[in-house]
């Protein structure tokens, strides 16, 4: 039996609703008992606080960790104890010291990936591989336009997209942000804070418009988006920060020229093992090779969670954000 502390959500709302828990931790049947080094952070978190994705309470919260096995159930044949594993597609609770896991979820960890990499990048990074790869096969000859593109999955993204030979438009909210996306993968960048992204979009391909545009703020850039996109382009809504988008008219993908929309979640395209550990492969080369650097620009102490959670909110981060356990 182990004892560990965590962080639960007990009712839907800010970040004064995370309560700092302990408990008893003892693995049974395929369960893995994981030990965090570090613990990531992203944006979705507080879709689960805020309650805009219902979770069954009280929850855990946070779906991206790295650590040690800790201890395995009788069942369990895939890991053993001393391992490093990571994982980004469990149900919420690595906001902890320690956790509970499906053995089927867990990632070994190569060498050349240290935990904290793993912890800032697992679950931002199979998600650029599923929208670079799956979701449309990005190269050469296509113009993106991604937005936020100075944040955790954005730096991730742009780099990625950079070495397939894709023309990356971003946008970003402020210039040092732009600065730092410039500096990663993007080819133009456009502070959407201060100017129309459309009309932007339009000047810089020659009238045409992006072949494909991802969109994980939502509500605030829709519009902007979807009159971005060439005729036969594709739009990948993925994410909310802004808040929802709206309900999308079919319409509006005819006139603008028979356009592709989709709303993406990795948990589709991690559904299986194979998968999960083909993303996880793929993120790991790319790392390993130097394509990707993964820019870990704020560490917090686990306790710190509801500042960080303010933090991401304001708008105040770039790149990936973790927490340490036991500090
Ligand atoms: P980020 O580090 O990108 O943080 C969110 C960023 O969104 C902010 O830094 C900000 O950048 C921008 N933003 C624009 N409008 C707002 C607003 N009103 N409030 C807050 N932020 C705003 O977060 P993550 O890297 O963790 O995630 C990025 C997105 O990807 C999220 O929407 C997330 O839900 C989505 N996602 C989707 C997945 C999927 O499979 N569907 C998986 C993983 C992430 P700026 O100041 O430059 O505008």
């Amino acid at each position: 039996m182990t004892s560990y502390r965590r962080w639960q959500i007990e009712q839907p709302g800010g970040p004064e609703q995370l309560r700092w828990t302990s408990g008893d931790l003892e693995p049974q049947g395929s369960e893995v008992l994981v030990r965090h080094t570090a613990i990531g952070v992203n944006f979705i978190d507080t879709y689960i606080r805020s309650g805009l994705y219902p979770a069954t309470l009280p929850t855990g919260i946070g779906n991206e960790g790295a650590g040690v096995v800790e201890a395995v159930g009788p069942d369990v044949s895939l890991v053993a104890a001393g391992d490093r594993v990571g994982y980004c597609t469990a149900p919420p609770g690595s906001y902890s010291e320690a956790r509970l896991i499906d053995e089927r979820s867990l990632i070994p960890l190569p060498g050349g990936v240290d935990d904290e990499t793993a912890a800032a990048s697992l679950l931002k990074g199979l998600t650029v591989c599923y929208l670079l790869r799956r979701t449309f096969e990005l190269d050469g000859s296509h113009t993106v336009l991604f937005h936020a593109a100075a944040g955790g999955v954005g730096l991730i993204f742009c780099q990625w997209a950079k070495s397939l030979g894709a023309r990356v438009i971003g946008t970003a909210g402020s210039a040092e942000k732009a600065d730092l996306a410039l500096a990663n993968g993007c080819d133009e960048i456009i502070l959407y804070r201060d100017e129309e992204v459309a009309p932007r979009v339009r000047e810089l391909t020659g009238g045409r418009g992006v072949d494909v545009a991802y969109d994980a703020v939502g509500r605030d850039t829709y519009q902007g988006t979807l009159d971005s996109i060439a005729p036969l382009g594709m739009f990948v809504s993925f994410g909310n920060a802004s808040g929802p988008p709206p309900p999308v008219n079919a319409m509006d993908l005819m006139q603008r020229g028979s356009l592709k929309f989709t709303r993406t979640s990795l948990v589709s395209y991690a559904s299986t093992r194979e998968d999960l550990l083909d993303l996880a492969g793929s993120l790991f080369d790319v790392i390993d090779d130097g394509t990707v650097r993964v820019h870990i620009n704020h560490r917090y102490p686990l306790s710190a969670a509801p500042q960080v959670h303010r933090d991401l909110e304001a708008r105040r981060t770039t790149g990936s954000i973790i927490m340490l356990p036991g500090e």
